[in-house]
């Protein structure tokens, strides 16, 4: 088989490695790739994966290389793509491609359109409403006592949430997305929910339109600072299974989130093929869902395809035939840990073109795979190219286990400015 993944971050080498080791592939490409990617080979032959210098949003070039290429399967990783309606396109074309139609990317594309989904078929969430007029907004969160989340309603670069603990901020919020524009048209509208407290956990859902299957849980670190402290970030690292969680619990969060779900996405006609990641807030009074996402998380792909099982084409050939039922997930019980090492600055202004030491060293420890986000090559030096720069992944007996390993391997990479968080999966050790 012939098959091309896009993206270029740690999610995208993550699956770009575990594809590799399908003796099915015979070819594999990586739109527009990262250094780390364009280091592994192919387990059934050798080859080396290749890197294709196209935009992981420039649908018309990624279509024209597909169609030359004669593909086998497409694999989007990121959420713009999907967003912009690449898989709606390429399926006009024939081609077999991996990822939710326009459609059914809504639930991460508008924040509104989830909402009011969440609300018309029962599922657990925060009491809100939507709004596009601030005085209406500003009395919603007026009865919630100012405590609530503001959300702009589209795509705002992950950056479009804020959290309010009082009225002046709450107005202020509301204010800067619905009149000052700060996210531009993502805020036409606005979501706004009642705080909830409780542990936060990430659930995945594979999805072919009919069934879906659960992963076990795993929890992202937003924040850039350890304690939770600091800006939101992309993720700075991640772990599963979540111990706080039993199976018997998780199944159960599942099914009063995803069975609902299900039936309402057959009543309305949406043919969900993907990952349904949910954001979930465990409160006192059940679980509640945040967000939708409709794509893999980034660190916790990394974290989940070091333990899953089966071969991942199968799965992902799965989901998008709707032959899901067959299909077990079957993943190792030893539990795995990333932790994302970044450019100092991130994620406001940081620089670039930081050279990159140890990455070598840190992939001969056992149990280890250090997975790439930005970084590339100045000639034979492998430098810095994003804000997340590694996904230094470990995993062993337990979790205390997959932690050292992973810090282990941390220790041995070295670039300027290097920063990352000392404390992730600390919250499910204590
Ligand atoms: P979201 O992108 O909607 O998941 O929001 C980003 C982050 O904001 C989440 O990971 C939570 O930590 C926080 N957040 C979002 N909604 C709420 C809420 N209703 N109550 C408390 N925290 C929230």
């Amino acid at each position: 088989m012939k098959i091309l993944v896009i993206g270029s971050g740690g999610r995208e080498h993550a699956l770009v490695w575990k594809l590799a080791q399908s003796p099915q592939i015979t070819r594999l490409w990586c739109a527009p790739g990262n250094a780390g990617i364009a280091e592994e080979h192919l387990a059934s032959n050798q080859a080396p994966v290749e890197c294709v210098n196209i935009g992981a949003e420039d649908l018309g070039q990624l279509l024209g290389f597909a169609q030359e290429q004669r593909l086998d399967l497409i694999v989007v990783g990121p959420d713009n793509p999907l967003g912009m309606g690449i898989v709606d396109l390429f399926q006009q074309h024939g081609l077999r491609i991996w990822g939710p139609n326009r459609r059914a990317a809504q639930f991460e594309a508008s924040k509104v359109f989830t909402q009011e989904f969440l609300d018309r078929h029962g599922i657990p969430t925060a009491r809100a409403g939507t709004f596009s007029d601030p005085a209406t907004a500003s009395r919603f969160a007026a009865e919630l006592g100012g405590r609530c989340a503001v959300k702009a309603d589209g795509l705002a670069l992950g950056k479009g949430v804020i959290v309010c603990k009082d009225m002046a901020q709450a107005d202020h919020a509301i204010e800067d997305i619905l009149a000052r524009r700060i996210f531009g048209s993502a805020g036409d509208k606005i979501v706004i929910q009642e705080y909830l407290e409780g542990m936060e956990i990430s659930l995945h859902a594979l999805c072919d339109g009919q069934t879906a299957r659960l992963f076990p849980a795993s929890q992202d670190h937003k924040r850039a600072g350890d304690n939770d402290q600091g800006p939101n970030t992309g993720g700075m690292g991640a772990y599963s299974p979540v111990p706080f969680l039993r199976e018997a619990e998780l199944v159960r969060v599942g099914n009063q989130i995803l069975e609902p779900w299900l039936r309402g996405c057959r009543a309305e006609g949406i043919d969900f093929r993907g990952i349904l990641y949910p954001g979930i807030m465990l409160t006192r009074q059940g679980p509640k869902v945040l967000e939708f996402n409709a794509r893999l998380g980034d660190p916790e792909t990394q974290v989940y395809l070091t333990r899953l099982e089966n071969d991942l084409v199968d799965v992902l050939a799965a989901s998008v035939d709707g032959t899901l039922d067959r299909i077990e997930l079957r993943w190792r019980p030893e539990p795995a840990v990333c932790v994302v090492m970044a450019s100092g600055g991130y994620p406001g202004a940081y620089a670039k073109g930081k050279p990159i030491a140890g990455v070598a060293e840190a992939n001969q420890l056992p149990d280890t795979k250090v997975f790439h986000a930005g970084t590339t090559y100045h000639g034979r030096q492998m430098v810095t190219n994003g804000g997340r720069v590694l996904g230094v992944t470990a995993w062993g007996a337990d979790l205390a286990a997959a932690q050292s390993a992973a810090y282990r391997a941390v220790a041995k990479i070295q670039f300027d400015g290097a920063f990352f968080r000392r404390d992730i999966a600390a919250k499910a050790l204590r």
